[in-house]
């Protein structure tokens, strides 16, 4: 079955037999008498590899290798060839070479090997985290992402085992009972909370499937970690929002329609304080509802950078009094007291500077229940005016302070009164784009003192 071809000691051919025709495509006419070279490639033979080959044979008796023999239609095909010095006196001495075809052979190899340079390339350059571990839970390779997600020093992990990297990183992975998912499902996924050092925590997806195997290959698992923390950060707050919106317009809306299906009566009954307080009370509602789909409205446009101002210059006293006029017909209940220095020119957006003064002075009010006064102040410092509104209710937490203009924040001991925790991250982002700062002061069981500040014209 294999090929044989028999030359002279000079390399000249003598015989071939029908398995050489066969496999590549000569007969006799074509090779007898002529030297071995002619199934060598040119490439083989500028490098001398046939005469090499011959005086191998020669010293030693015989000589094996690999490398191309050439198909008469000109195709080179990987063989393997043995070649083996016969001496005899009656004949003449000879070589003869057997060789095999090895060509599907080699494909294979080279595409394996394509392939497995391929997947590492795949497997480094992947940005999720991988793992590949054993059934025993030996780690036996880990990609350039794992070790950046989990800042550790490369090519630290192969050989070790994976309990006690999850008990150094503090992952939480139990795998035992992830083990079980995969033997019965064939792959498995959860989620990780993964406590990060300096008190942070971030959320982790891993993935485990078996990875494709023979029959002789041992059982590896692939571990892919994908940090979704960013995700589940923006889910959150979507959930958050549309929880927050759905009760805020909720609750002035029911009042809306009860008050429309009282009114009626009291008009035909001509009641008028009923009617008239009936109105009264649908127009709160209207404005509540206004306001909620307003402050959304404003935390989008400021979240695409869409929060514009149109500054002009005018008279901060006019603007103050207008709001302290608005929010006394409002809260009758306190009373707002104007600041003495606000006879100063501002280069400001009117409408913008007004729903700031609107918010802190509503906050002022909406969050001090108990008290009855809102102490409003200008004042100058380091070119910028300072305006702050001080009210005289239970105060903010020290803990809770540092948050109170962060985007849909609602302090703990307030979650009952309106609100959706945007008034204030939008005054922060309209005094932003003013070029101003804005803070709090606040002491518990004696009130708070929200501040803006605007560069001086
Ligand atoms: P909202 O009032 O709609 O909740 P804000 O952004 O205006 O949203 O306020 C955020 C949170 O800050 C409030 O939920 C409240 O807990 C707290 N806060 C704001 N102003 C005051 C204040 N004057 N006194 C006490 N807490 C306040």
């Amino acid at each position: 079955m294999n090929c044989i071809i028999i030359m002279d000691e000079h390399g000249r051919i003598l015989h071939i037999n029908d398995a050489f025709k066969n496999a590549f495509g000569f007969n006799e006419e074509d090779l007898i008498g002529r030297h071995i070279r002619i199934l060598f490639t040119e490439q083989d033979r500028q490098a001398l590899r046939p005469e090499m080959e011959l005086s191998l044979v020669k010293k030693q008796g015989f000589s094996s290798d690999q490398n191309y023999t050439m198909h008469k239609n000109g195709q080179s095909i990987w063989v393997s060839g043995e070649s083996v010095w016969v001496e005899s006196k009656e004949h003449g001495n000879c070589i003869v070479k057997v060789i095999q075809n090895i060509h599907s052979q080699k494909l294979q190899e080279k595409f394996l090997k394509e392939t497995n340079e391929f997947s590492h390339t795949i497997f480094e350059s992947i940005e999720d985290a991988l793992l590949v571990v054993n059934m025993d839970m030996i780690i036996l390779k880990a990609n350039a992402a794992l070790y950046r997600m989990f800042g550790l020093q490369a090519s630290t992990l192969e050989g070790t085992h994976l309990p006690a990297l999850d008990e150094q990183l503090n992952m939480g992975l139990r795998m035992n009972d992830k083990l079980k998912k995969l033997e019965y499902d064939g792959s498995f996924s959860d989620e990780l909370q993964w406590s990060i050092p300096g008190g942070n925590h971030r959320t982790l997806r891993l993935n485990g499937r078996f990875l494709a195997q023979d029959a002789e290959q041992e059982k590896r698992i692939l571990l892919l970690f994908h940090d979704i923390s960013q995700q589940k950060q923006s889910e959150q707050q979507r959930e958050d929002l549309i929880n927050f919106v759905s009760h805020e317009l909720r609750n002035p809306m029911a009042n809306l329609a009860l008050v429309l299906e009282l009114l009626p009566e009291a008009v035909t009954s001509n009641n008028i304080p009923e009617t008239e307080d009936y109105l009264e009370k649908a127009k709160v509602n209207l404005r509540r509802l206004k306001q909620v789909i307003g402050e959304l409205h404003d935390v989008t446009r400021a979240g695409t950078g869409n929060l514009t101002v149109q500054k002009a210059s005018f008279n901060l006293q006019g603007v103050i009094r207008e709001a302290i006029d608005t929010v006394r017909m409002l809260h009758p209940s306190h009373q707002v007291i104007a600041p003495q220095e606000a006879d100063v020119t501002v280069q400001a957006d009117r409408f913008r500077l007004v729903q700031v003064l609107n918010n802190y002075l509503t906050n002022a009010i909406k969050y001090s229940p108990g008290a009855d006064k809102v102490v409003m102040n200008v004042s100058r410092d380091n070119g910028f005016l300072v305006v702050s509104v001080k009210d005289f209710g239970p105060g903010i937490p020290a803990d809770q302070l540092p948050h109170v203009f962060n985007k849909y924040y609602r302090g703990q001991s307030t979650v009952k009164i309106d609100g959706i925790g945007l008034g204030l991250y939008v005054c922060k982002e309209i005094i932003y784009a003013h070029g101003g700062q804005v803070w709090a002061v606040s002491e518990e069981g004696r009130g708070s003192t929200f501040f803006f500040s605007l560069p001086a014209s």
